[in-house]
């Protein structure tokens, strides 16, 4: 949409119009609210928080007054090591900028009494210098729903409830509800920012030249909404899109993601694009392994305390134990010698999956969908999931051989720090308490899918979070963050929270410019 419009051409104005409602969205509206700019955030759905509100909410932001209330000794110059030991240079603006601005932002954030964060360990995810082997990030602390009021049923339940009904409507909002709960009442306290649910954005309108608003469709009919300074987009990836997908050539699907249902479909981006702005990493995504659900969806599956995946031919494939975008990478490789994946394992947990699966959906089910099968004997498993009898038998006899020795001579499970976080050492028979035999019949073979966490490519943004066209021009008015725009750690998962804490940082610094 092009050409000069009139003001009586909005239907509102506002200075900072924020599209999404995830973690960096509304850190995006209280940075903007709390520096005196009138802020609106359209939500396209009744809910607010995305895939954000389902989140274990770790916030990857590394050098900050958290860690250092923890006393970890991280440091920004161990993170800037362990960014650039895995990212290289190729980024280094963006990076720098992630690294310099996130100990402020945390520090204004604090001063806020809505939001207090705390360290909670867990690994970073690759062996490289500047790790911190008991991990860097940190979460909100839950939050008692009644200090919510109003906003509360604004607030997207956590996904064991949203997607499986499970836990109790009135219990306090914990992670990525919390985080989100915490930024929506400290940004509506401001007095500064609107929130706008059913508002789906379909278009950017432009004036000569620059983004000056947006065209949003809403149960009452198509508005537009004026940005004066800005318009930011951080509406999600385009990970619920099959034919986005299709065409960028991401694996998994979109029913197998685990952003909710009816959330990111892209137009935005799409949006963007047709306004000019350049993209890149199309074809990646946050990965993890998914536990098929009887309904065709998946769980996201990690922190394996026991069991063994095999591949079409019944043979491992990957060190079972690695963080889930890691073994979701394996996983996408072993799926393309078959389809079919399993995560094998005994009665040891009484017929339960020896993982974390969100949502969790019980044994019976799997069972009777068929998504789950049980047996007596392996040679009968393998049968049921179609793989050489043999070979099954072999890998486990194998594996059982390295549990009795301690190690993994195929794959190194329990070799590093990451391994071992979830690992139960009570379990665990020999001496090393990831590698658990599979010895207690019943035996169980649990169907795997590729899934995501969302889509990591997107558009093009500088060190401000300005959009760049395909000449890396910013285009005016215009700003990205979060899974709307290609993350500067490229292809890799450096740790828990980076989706976040990046999202949240570059939506800040988007602000920032628009005041400036
Ligand atoms: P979202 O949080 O999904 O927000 C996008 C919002 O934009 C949605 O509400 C959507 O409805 C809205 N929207 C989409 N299109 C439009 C439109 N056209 N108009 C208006 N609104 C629109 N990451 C971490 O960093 N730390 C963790 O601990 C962590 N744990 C996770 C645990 C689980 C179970 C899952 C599923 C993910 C986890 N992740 C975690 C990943 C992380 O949650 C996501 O990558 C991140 O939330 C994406 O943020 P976002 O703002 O880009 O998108």
């Amino acid at each position: 949409m092009r050409g000069r419009r009139r003001e009586q051409e909005w239907d509102a104005t506002h200075e900072v119009v924020v599209v999404g409602s995830g973690a960096g969205a509304m850190t995006g509206a209280l940075e903007a609210a709390s520096r005196g700019l009138d802020t609106v955030v359209l939500e396209r759905t009744a809910l607010l928080g995305g895939t954000s509100a389902y989140s274990g909410a770790a916030c990857w932001l590394p050098g900050t007054q958290v860690q250092e209330r923890a006393g970890l000794g991280d440091s920004t110059e161990a993170a800037r090591a362990y960014l650039r030991a895995l990212t290289g240079d190729a980024e280094a603006e963006r990076r720098e900028a992630f690294l310099r601005h996130a100990p402020a932002l945390v520090a204004r954030l604090e001063r806020d009494p809505a939001l207090v964060f705390e360290w909670r360990a867990f690994p970073d995810y690759v062996a490289a210098p500047g790790r911190m082997d008991a991990g860097r990030s940190f979460v909100p602390l839950d939050l008692a729903p009644d200090e919510l009021g109003d906003l509360l049923p604004l607030v997207r339940p956590a996904v064991d409830r949203d997607r499986a009904g499970l836990g109790h409507p009135d219990a306090p909002l914990s992670a990525g509800r919390a985080l989100i709960g915490r930024l929506l009442l400290a940004a509506t306290r401001t007095g500064r920012a609107h929130i706008r649910a059913e508002h789906r954005v379909t278009g950017l309108v432009t004036e000569d030249g620059r983004v000056t608003g947006v065209e949003a469709r809403t149960p009452h009919g198509t508005v537009r909404v004026r940005a004066r300074r800005g318009v930011l987009l951080a509406a999600g990836g385009f990970e619920r899109d099959e034919e986005g997908r299709a065409a960028h050539g991401v694996p998994g699907g979109a029913a197998w993601s685990m952003a909710p249902g009816g959330t990111n479909t892209g137009e935005v981006l799409r949006a963007a694009v047709a306004a000019g702005a350049a993209t890149a990493l199309m074809d990646e995504a946050w990965w993890c392994p998914g536990t098929e659900l009887p309904d065709g969806t998946a769980a996201f599956t990690l922190g394996l305390r026991g069991g063994i995946m095999v591949d079409a031919t019944g043979r491992r494939f990957a060190n079972e134990s690695l963080p889930y975008d890691r073994m979701g990478r394996a996983l996408a490789a072993a799926r393309q010698d078959g389809p079919r994946v399993h995560l094998v394992f005994d009665s040891r947990e009484g017929g339960a999956l020896p993982a974390v699966t969100v949502p969790s959906t019980a044994p019976e089910a799997h069972l009777a969908a068929g998504t789950w099968v049980r047996a007596d004997s392996l040679p009968e498993l393998a049968g049921l999931i179609g793989v050489p009898a043999g070979a099954l038998t072999g890998t486990v006899s194998r594996f059982n051989g390295f549990a009795a020795t301690g190690r993994d001579e195929d794959h190194h499970r329990g070799e590093d720090p990451y391994d071992l976080f979830f690992a139960d050492p009570h379990d665990a028979p020999g001496p090393n308490p990831c590698l658990v035999p599979l010895d207690r019949p019943p035996y169980y073979a649990a169907r795997l899918v590729l899934a995501d966490l969302g889509t990591k490519g997107g558009l093009r943004t500088d060190a401000d979070a300005r959009v760049l066209d395909a000449g890396g021009r910013p285009l005016p008015g215009l700003y990205a963050a979060g899974n709307t725009s290609a993350s500067f750690t490229g292809r890799v998962y450096p740790g828990p929270g980076v989706p976040l804490g990046t999202a949240m940082v570059f939506a800040s610094l988007a602000v920032r410019h628009m005041a400036e």
